[in-house]
């Protein structure tokens, strides 16, 4: 889709980002007369064309902020722009209504009328009298955007008649058709069981590319935000964690609730006893650490915890010549075909490591498990209590 200029607009149309999000909060009062921040000074810069994911655990805020956006919930405070308009801006009192937006958005139930065929359901959005769009236009957008979701065919079928994919294709025709640039979708596959869901991820970020839209998607499924982003920002509590590509998010986060919110990880407690030039030392009850990936700013003293991934560790049956290295007993090993996933024990630390070749290795061993210190990550501890896991 290309982006229709207004005259007197700025033209420089890949620069400017398609959404910028400025300071914004919003507070919820409970029924209780408690109030609960459900968006927290978010600051956010979603560029033309990107796959955004909101990713974080049930209650964290991800639906108000994207509600927000849409125009559906109204802020406290702050400042949204869409397309380089601004649309909310508390500091100059400017609320636009959600239809003067130019956005769509596709709900977790994708929301289709069942009494309305296919056809009906796609013009919906355009029968607005504002639209002033003869019968004919109609019928070509329509027709065109069940083309582009490669479902032409299913034009007088009602939703009941539809599997859990056609019904995907369908809410994503419908938000096509409006021709907007910006496409908001709130957890629309966790309804699906999760082979249908992995295939309707790929098929979503295929069209995402081909259609060029850009796409602001909420989840709290991990991996689903891994395969589908080109950037995420993990959401904690109302506040934006870390706003990465998946890449950045997995092997540098930036806190410890972004590195235990994405995939396996291990931890030690220590306290930092040297730092130097980019690699630090954690003096922890279970030995010296060494890294050579500490986050910016640790100083000897602070309270530190040591990181690292299952996969990146390595079991060995002799002690190997590594910096980093424990003695452990191996409580299980599940050989799961492309690896080997074992659970370890030294002393009262457990760790996990996973590994494509230590097939010969059954639980009740003791063996050495090792980490470079270049796959050792040092955060400063902070306060774990908050740290919540995906839910499944
Ligand atoms: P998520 O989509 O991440 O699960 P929500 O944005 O729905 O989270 O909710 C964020 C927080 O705001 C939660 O604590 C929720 O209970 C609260 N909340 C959401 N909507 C309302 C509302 N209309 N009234 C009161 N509290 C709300
Ligand atoms: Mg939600």
């Amino acid at each position: 889709m290309t982006r229709r200029a207004a005259a007197g607009e700025a033209t420089d149309l890949n620069v400017r980002p398609a959404v910028q999000i400025a300071g914004l909060s919003k507070e919820f009062r409970r029924q209780d007369g408690s109030t609960v921040r459900a968006i927290d000074d978010v600051n956010l810069d979603v560029e033309q064309g990107e796959f955004v994911v909101l990713l974080g655990p049930s209650g964290c805020g991800k639906t108000t902020l994207l509600r927000t956006i849409a125009g559906l919930e109204q802020p406290d405070r702050g400042r949204i722009d869409i397309g380089g308009v601004t649309r909310y801006s508390s500091e100059r009192n400017v609320a636009q209504p959600p239809e003067k937006r130019g956005i769509s958005m596709i709900f977790q139930s994708y929301a289709l009328w069942p009494h309305m065929s296919v056809f009906k359901n796609v013009a919906y959005p355009l029968q607005s009298r504002s639209r002033r769009l003869s019968r004919t236009q109609i019928k070509e957008r329509v027709e065109g955007a069940l083309t582009q979701v490669g479902i032409p065919e299913l034009s007088a079928q009602y939703p009941s008649q539809l599997s859990g994919g056609q019904q995907q294709r369908v809410a994503l025709a419908r938000a096509l058709v409006s021709q907007d640039e910006l496409i908001l979708f709130d957890e629309p596959l966790s309804n699906v069981d999760a082979k249908v869901r992995e295939h309707l991820r790929i098929e979503l970020a295929s069209m995402q590319r081909a259609l060029g839209f850009t796409a602001i998607f909420v989840t709290h499924d991990q991996t689903e935000a891994m395969e589908l982003a080109s950037r995420i920002a993990v959401v904690d509590r109302g506040r934006v964690a870390q706003f990465g590509t998946p890449h950045e998010i997995y092997h540098r986060p930036a806190s410890r609730y972004v590195a235990k919110f994405i995939g396996a990880i291990n931890e030690i407690e220590g306290r930092v006893i040297e730092a130097e030039g980019g690699r630090v030392v954690v003096d922890t009850p279970h030995g010296r650490v060494v890294s050579t990936q500490p986050a910016p700013g640790l100083a000897v003293g602070d309270e530190a915890v040591a990181l690292w991934r299952p996969e990146r560790g390595h079991a060995d049956a002799i002690e190997p010549d590594r910096v980093n290295r424990w003695r452990a007993t191996v409580e299980t090993a599940m050989f799961v075909g492309s690896h080997t996933e074992f659970a370890l024990r030294t002393g009262d630390l457990e760790a996990r490591l996973w590994s494509p070749r230590a097939e010969s290795i059954t639980a009740g061993e003791q063996i050495w498990v090792s980490a470079e210190p270049s796959d050792v990550l040092v955060l400063p501890r902070e306060d774990s209590t908050g740290v919540q896991t995906a839910e499944v």
